[in-house]
């Protein structure tokens, strides 16, 4: 069974700690072998800088990430670079896909070529926000609470003008509905149903079928926090945030974003790749395998943005 995962954090976890090595290592939850032995074939790598770092060099650190996944990610024979659905499609079996995506448009400031580079080298999904405001927009637990900026609306241009998916997950709720208007290819990599689980990173059922309308996809994902208001969270609970998804219509339209490496506690029997089996064992059960290959893989596949023709 292949799987598509839309978030993590496995490079900022190699950024802080060179030694961590990719291929197996212990500190990761996601490595090579473990997308291996688990039907892994499209990986996304967030570029997301740790709120430590110094606003003045927040710029090289997201340099510094590509630099890790070139040479540490993509150096590995097995893994390809996907910089369009053309890649994806043509991945050939024992191949897997590793994408690039900006996770918080922090690190660019308000300076339009920053992110222009970033899209140069690769990046192809562009989170507006991490959890608090930059000049872009206010994140979800800014308290408050303001929308898209005059220069987050330029952001917004140009991931339209270059087909670049814009990844709503962390925004404000007012960020959210300015950007849905007007983004071409929006996208939430890792949020779950705010009807079960109150938390602000949440999205409201609005907020999902605006989403849904718009052609994008959900990235349901394995944080606990996000999926219970319990202290504990089950692969049950990640399957009634499905399920509810589902109910609002977006059968074709929910995938998967783990958010493994950027989170500290996990989902009982689901806490690392290795166990995504577990997960998918229970979706088997349940579902049907036109419902289960869509969700592991092709929604997210499907909806990849196909660059516009140059005229
Ligand atoms: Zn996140």
């Amino acid at each position: 069974m292949n799987i598509f995962d839309a978030h993590c954090d496995v490079l900022m976890k190699m950024y802080i700690d060179p030694d961590i090595s990719f291929l197996d290592s212990d500190k990761l939850h996601i490595t090579k072998q473990g997308l291996l032995e688990e039907g892994g074939k499209v990986q996304c790598f967030a570029i997301y800088i740790p709120e430590k770092v110094h606003p003045d060099m927040r710029f090289q650190a997201a340099l510094a990430m590509v630099d890790i996944f070139h040479e540490k990610i993509l150096s590995e024979p097995e893994m390809k670079f996907i910089k369009t659905k053309a890649d994806i499609d043509s991945l050939k079996e024992r191949e897997i896909g590793a994408l690039l995506t900006l996770e918080g448009c922090d690190c660019i400031g308000n300076d339009l070529l920053k992110l222009k580079t970033l899209l140069h080298l690769g990046v192809s999904s562009v989170g507006l926000t991490w959890n608090y405001a930059n000049l872009v927009a206010d994140g979800a637990l800014e308290s408050r609470g303001g929308g898209l900026t005059q220069f987050g609306t330029e952001v917004v241009n140009l991931l339209n003008e270059k087909s670049i998916w814009c990844d709503l997950s962390h925004l404000s709720e007012a960020g959210f509905w300015d950007t849905i208007k007007r983004a071409e290819f929006p996208i939430a990599s890792h949020s779950n149903a705010h009807h079960l689980c109150s938390h602000p990173r949440n999205l409201k059922d609005s907020q999902i079928k605006a989403l849904l309308q718009k052609n994008g996809v959900i990235g349901v994902t394995f944080v606990p926090q996000f999926l219970s208001n319990r202290d504990s969270s089950s692969i049950k609970d990640i399957l009634k945030h499905i399920d509810h998804i589902c109910s609002l219509g977006g059968e074709r339209q929910i995938g998967l974003g783990s958010d493994f490496d950027g989170i500290e506690h996990m989902v009982e029997n689901l806490t690392s790749y290795k166990d995504y089996h577990n997960f998918i064992n229970e979706l088997n059960r349940l579902y049907s395998s036109e419902f289960v290959k869509g969700l592991l893989f092709g929604n997210f596949t499907r909806n990849f943005p196909v660059k516009k023709e140059r005229f």
